[in-house]
């Protein structure tokens, strides 16, 4: 047995076949086609998940909208409550949940155990939350007049998710989407479906018990056009969407047709800039986990270096060095540094793109290469790839999910940040200095345009207590901390009149 793994999947209630419609704690019949789940770690089928059908997607939407008026109506602390207890639950499944994520995405078992501890941190997050859901207060313009502002529900929130964080995301918006009073349809990464299916059996447990309504919690599964009826559908006032560019893009232009509100979490193309003032220890291990760390597929996933021309030859040098040590192959043997890539056709867009850099006029430094032989049979493994590639290069602009590395060189700290921000995404970012003066310059209105900006750490590993998300092409949401729980509320501003006279504002006279 691969490390566990039916165990896990025992563990979890993962059957051969699974229904890929909820409400709940109720699965809805299999009647949809299947979506047959290879795993990228050995290329076993690991099981199969039914398709949700149009009718399905009906039932399901008239159950949210039931559980809605009675979940907006439990006390926000209450409902805290309740994502306590599944932060506890996911405590117990935390080793199989994070085997289920390692074996069905090819992340490293380490990182599939992170995934879900991020989980377990949004919900002891969200319970604090469920306390403060506070607006302001305001003195009127008029006298005896008050005013205020609170946050009240919004409805169902759609979420559409990718396959390289098929759990960690989810739980991002359902924690605080929950708390804040609102019931949730989630259709997951048609390339990891049984995670999807996993969480939902951890949850129904915690539902069960407290006699949460159905249709708080829902799953659809399938492809883009379940995702479709979810962006198209004006019964669900926000939808958050995490995935490509290519999809924000539809996903934002089907919802804002409707006017509805979208979160868009979408692709990076992130940079370390690595000055004569930095730790160079520090700077490569942080290149070097931010590039090759879940195999290149992470949305924060550092791509570009740009380094500074005094110790060009240096960090070149040093990251070719380390980049020999790593080992590649199966990412539940914690030997491993670096797992597969999600699927074949990831495989495949990872070769064009390297040719792409050779005919726009880059350079291999580190040839890649798809790996074959024993521990390899899924064809999923590749050789991570270090390139010298000027930003301009089309290929440079673009994000390849997979471990290619650009290099390139700067001279002034003017011109680092204008390489860095010269791409059409904007999500996460750091410099690597102990230079107190290049460090403030990153951060400040003249640096970095991205959503996250890091001095001396990667790009890659955020904590859920600050917002998370990118700007430009990358779509503008946040999630996850700080005060990312206002969108998935809406906002009233009220005024209250407890004196005996009628005053209007900005001193208007209406006499009768
Ligand atoms: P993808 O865009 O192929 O798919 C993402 C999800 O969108 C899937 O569930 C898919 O079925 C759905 N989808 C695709 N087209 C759709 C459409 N027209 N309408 C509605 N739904 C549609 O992305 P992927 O390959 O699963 O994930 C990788 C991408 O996700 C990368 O670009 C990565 O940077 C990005 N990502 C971003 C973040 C972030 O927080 N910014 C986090 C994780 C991943």
């Amino acid at each position: 047995d691969n490390f566990g793994i039916s165990e896990a999947l025992k563990a979890l209630e993962i059957k051969a076949e699974n229904s890929g419609s909820s409400t709940g704690t109720k699965w809805l019949g299999s009647e949809g086609e299947l979506i047959e789940s290879y795993s990228p770690v050995d290329g076993n089928l690991i099981g199969k998940v039914s398709t949700t059908t149009e009718d399905q997607y009906e039932e399901i939407i008239k159950k949210a909208e039931e559980a809605f008026k009675a979940w907006r109506l439990m006390p926000a602390p209450k409902r805290g409550e309740v994502v306590r207890q599944i932060g506890e639950e996911l405590r117990k499944h935390k080793e199989s949940l994070g085997k289920l994520v390692s074996y069905e995405m090819g992340k490293s078992y380490q990182e599939g155990l992170g995934e879900v501890q991020e989980m377990i941190d949004i919900c002891d997050f969200a319970v604090g939350l469920s306390r403060q859901l506070h607006g302001l207060t305001m003195h009127s313009e008029r006298p005896s007049h008050r005013m205020y502002e609170q946050y009240h529900p919004l409805g169902i929130v759609g979420i559409i998710s990718a396959f390289n964080f098929p759990v960690a995301v989810w739980s991002w918006n359902t924690m605080l989407a929950w708390v804040c009073g609102d019931v949730c349809i989630w259709k997951p990464s048609e390339k990891t479906p049984l995670c999807s299916i996993a969480c939902q059996n951890i949850i129904a447990r915690v539902f069960e018990a407290n006699d949460v309504p159905e249709g708080v919690s829902c799953i659809v599964n399938g492809d883009y056009k379940i995702g479709q009826l979810i962006s198209n559908d004006k019964r669900i006032p926000l939808v958050s969407a995490t995935g490509s560019i290519r999809m924000g893009k539809k996903v934002g232009e089907a919802v804002g047709a409707r006017l509805g509100k979208s979160l868009l979490e979408l692709g990076g193309n992130n940079a370390i800039i690595i000055t004569e003032n930095a730790d160079l220890e520090i700077a490569i291990t942080g290149a070097l986990f931010g590039a090759v760390g879940t195999c290149g597929q992470r949305c924060t996933s550092t791509r570009r270096l740009i380094i500074h021309d005094s110790i060009y030859e240096d960090v070149k040098n040093k990251l070719t060095n380390a980049y020999k040590q790593l080992k590649i192959g199966n990412p539940l043997d914690e030997k491993n540094h670096v797992g597969p890539l999600i699927d074949k056709d990831a495989v495949k867009m990872y070769e064009e793109a390297l040719e792409a850099v050779k005919a726009q006029g880059g350079s291999i430094l580190l040839e890649g290469g798809v790996l074959t032989g024993e521990g390899y049979e899924s064809g999923c493994y590749v050789k991570p790839v270090i390139a010298e590639a000027s930003n301009e290069l089309q290929i440079v602009q673009e994000e390849t999910f997979a471990p290619i590395l650009y290099l390139m060189k700067y001279s002034s700290i003017e011109e680092a940040i204008d390489i860095q921000n010269g791409v059409v995404q904007g999500l996460s970012s750091a410099i690597m200095t102990t230079n107190m003066r290049e460090a403030e310059r990153f951060l400040s209105h003249q640096g970095s345009d991205c959503g996250i900006a890091n001095v001396n750490i990667g790009t890659s590993g955020a904590e859920i207590g600050g917002a998370f998300g990118g700007e430009k092409e990358t779509g503008g949401g946040r999630e996850s901390g700080s005060d990312a729980w206002k969108v998935y509320m809406r906002r009233q501003t009220n005024t209250i009149n407890y004196g005996t006279e009628l005053p209007l504002a900005q001193g208007i006279k209406f006499d009768f």
